[in-house]
């Protein structure tokens, strides 16, 4: 496999957590065409040349066990409209009869806006018991989703139904101002003012890079001053296909901040 030609170069080459090298591909021999991130917990790495197009994703440390090739997967890219999530997936969800816990996370995270005016759709798992955020297209079908455990120390604390790689958007159609944050909650904590779009992992994957850059002129990227380092990095990668792109930190996460401060820490009177 060309693969490992491209683990070793990167094994060989140190790149320092949060930053991007250009090295000539070993693939194709492009000049400078090969693009590689470090984001910490994994490197990412693409070729520029549409001939060649190599891309991969190397996890924690460097070796060839771990490698996840992407191009193997199927084209989700040009075919999001057609994964939806099957019966079995969503059959433990319903849209009424919250318990008290889905009513006081709604309350408690600022979601209350956004599940009473439609922007987000907000399930219950009743197998799982966690707050579930869908994913949908704009013909209103079931992409995907995320769920947020109502019990406490429940792991993982989000959990992904489908594989999509998806981010969770939530805005009003008319807005072009993207904010990347946190998590589902901030996104609709904020989506009265701008659309929120949460990851749902820890970097970028190209679905979620290709809806920053189609759908929006403006992008923010709002997380916790812990996180710098992954807001740096998204900065780094939009920035070849987002020309109007800012970077918020945060003190407080977005979906406990006042209400009547969110305009001002978004930097919305600009
Ligand atoms: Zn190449």
């Amino acid at each position: 496999m060309n693969y490992s030609i491209v683990s070793s170069l990167i094994s060989y080459n140190k790149i320092d957590t949060g930053t991007s090298k250009r090295f000539n591909c070993p693939i194709c021999e492009g000049i400078n065409s090969l693009s590689v991130t470090n984001f910490g917990d994994c490197i990412k790495f693409n070729c520029f040349k549409a001939s060649c197009n190599v891309k991969g994703v190397i996890k924690n440390e460097l070796s060839n066990k771990s490698f996840k090739i992407i191009d193997n997967l199927p084209n989700i890219k040009n075919s999001t409209d057609k994964i939806v999530l099957n019966k079995e997936d969503t059959k433990y969800w319903r849209t009424a009869m919250f318990p008290a816990d889905l009513d006081r996370y709604i309350t408690n995270n600022n979601c209350s806006y956004a599940y009473k005016s439609g922007l987000a759709d907000i399930r219950y798992d009743y197998q799982k018991n966690r707050a579930v955020f869908v994913i949908k297209n704009s013909r209103n079908e079931v992409l995907d989703a995320t769920g947020r455990a109502l019990y406490t120390d429940a792991l993982p604390k989000w959990y992904r139904y489908g594989r999509s790689r998806l981010p969770y958007v939530c805005g009003t159609k008319h807005s072009r101002h993207a904010v990347v944050v946190e998590d589902c909650a901030s996104a609709t904590a904020i989506s009265h003012l701008v659309t929120g779009v949460a990851l749902l992992g820890t970097h970028l994957t190209e679905e979620a890079e290709k809806v920053l850059s189609s759908k929006f002129d403006r992008v923010s990227v709002a997380l916790d001053k812990d996180a710098t380092m992954k807001s740096l990095s998204l900065i780094k990668q939009l920035k070849w296909s987002i020309a109007n792109l800012n970077i918020i930190i945060l003190e407080r996460d977005l979906k406990n901040e006042d209400k009547g401060n969110l305009k001002g820490v978004l930097k919305l009177n600009d």
